[in-house]
């Protein structure tokens, strides 16, 4: 396998764009190496641009939750081109948009559609301060939520590959208003809430935290940090740009059955093209503008493209619901597959997994934080990850990211994801 082409285009870029990449995790830095640039995908497949092909288990992040180039998307997005591309006026789609998302997340009572899960966060925030007439908010350590100002405070996803978990450029200001606790640990959350009576707007969280690696929520934390939020006049946001539309049509709120008061969306609501949406109660949403005073606004929000690809992928998935169905197996089979193979090789590495999402962690302490995820050695990860693109098996480059399944695996694939692992598991 020949990369020459990729590393030509990258040495070039690194000229021009910072880093070389438009988004840091992209660079390969954690895991060494050059990255690969992308040509095509299609299926289950992607193609660099020396004509390499990989199986793809990113899947853009999440969005092609159906494989790449999904047909009926694609054709959506070739009809609506021909009656240009944007508009900045109001247009049918956004309404059958907005009213489908409502019926698949019954939390959502009013929706508005923005260009990127950075921004549907952003604006969550926002509203539920001019909601509450409160400023400070709760994060968690290793979740992500964008790149807004106020979640660039130990954060995940890049932040952590890139050991910048607190990024200069963010004033202390706004570095005060955002509170972290450690995830899965209620008793912290109280704590916060104790020392700042009155104060807190907002507790964001991924349900499922996809940014530090795949981390699942303790049983019964979901619902305890409900019972604090309703108990202390907090907006519960749970940040479903990862998990929404992947863990169930209503996303993990579905899922592990709680109901949070606003929801961000992004990723899989795009059907690829950026898109972002937030919503949650009417008399939360009521708040924005115009009819309300917070403002938000956006020239391309409801894009006519982007609109016909993301509606065309929610009707797919709540019309099918055979999709999710298929992704649990598909999860069930390579995970459980993996966990053979590490029993038979006699290694305790952890994997998380929920649904369609995984991540397999060198470490054998068990990880349900940040903390214990940062026990991994990221050194093999990175050996790990190289092995496994040389045969043929395109994974997320860091250790603090999630693997994102779709439904154009085939049983070949899951096989021959298996045997790459095996064969590069008891190598490295
Ligand atoms: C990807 C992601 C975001 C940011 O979305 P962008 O479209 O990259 O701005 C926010 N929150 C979570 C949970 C994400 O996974």
């Amino acid at each position: 396998m020949t990369t020459n082409t990729s590393e030509a285009l990258f040495a070039k870029a690194k000229n021009f764009i910072p880093g070389g990449v438009n988004s840091p995790v992209r660079a390969f830095r954690s895991v060494g190496g050059n990255p690969i640039f992308i040509k095509r995908a299609k299926g289950a497949y992607i193609f660099d641009e020396d004509d390499n092909q990989y199986i793809e288990l990113i899947n853009s992040w999440g969005p092609m939750i159906l494989g790449h180039a999904f047909e009926p998307v694609e054709q959506a997005v070739s009809e609506a081109i021909k009656n240009s591309f944007s508009f900045g006026a109001p247009t049918r789609r956004e309404v059958e948009m907005a009213e489908l998302i409502i019926s698949m997340v019954p939390s959502i009572e009013k929706v508005r559609m923005v260009n990127s899960g950075t921004e549907a966060t952003m604006a969550a925030i926002r509203v539920a301060r001019g909601y509450t007439g409160r400023e400070k908010i709760i994060k968690f350590e290793g979740c992500y939520h964008g790149h807004g100002d106020s979640f660039l405070i130990a954060a995940g996803s890049g932040a952590v590959t890139m050991g910048v978990p607190d990024s200069p450029g963010v004033t202390k200001g706004v570095a005060n208003d955002t509170l972290t606790a450690p995830y899965n640990n209620l008793e912290a959350v109280q704590m916060l809430c104790d020392a700042n009576k009155g104060q807190i707007a907002a507790l964001i969280l991924e349900p499922v935290v996809g940014n530090m690696g795949c981390v699942l929520p303790k049983e019964g934390y979901l619902q305890g940090l409900r019972n604090i939020c309703t108990k202390e006049g907090i907006v519960l946001i749970f940040d479903e740009v990862m998990t929404g539309f992947r863990l169930a049509k209503g996303g993990a709120q579905e899922r592990f059955g709680v109901t949070p008061d606003m929801t961000t969306l992004g990723k899989i609501i795009g059907g690829g093209m950026p898109v972002g949406a937030y919503g949650g109660k009417a008399e939360i949403m009521n708040c924005v503008s115009p009819q309300g005073p917070v403002y938000q606004a956006g020239t391309l929000s409801g894009n006519p493209i982007a609109m016909a690809a993301g509606l065309t992928m929610l009707h797919h998935l709540n019309d099918h619901p055979e999709v999710y169905t298929q992704l649990e197996a598909t999860g069930n089979q390579i995970v459980g597959g993996i966990r053979s193979i590490l029993d038979k090789l006699n290694l305790n590495y952890q994997i998380n997994h929920v649904g369609s999402m995984y991540s397999l962690f060198f470490t054998e302490t068990p990880v349900v934080d940040f903390e214990t995820a940062k026990t991994s050695d990221t050194a093999k990860f990175g050996k790990y990850f190289h092995g496994m693109l040389d045969k043929g098996i395109y994974l997320a480059p860091s250790q603090y990211e999630a693997l994102f399944l779709s439904t154009a695996l085939s049983q070949e694939n899951i096989a021959e994801v298996l045997a790459a692992n095996e064969a590069v598991l008891s190598m490295i």
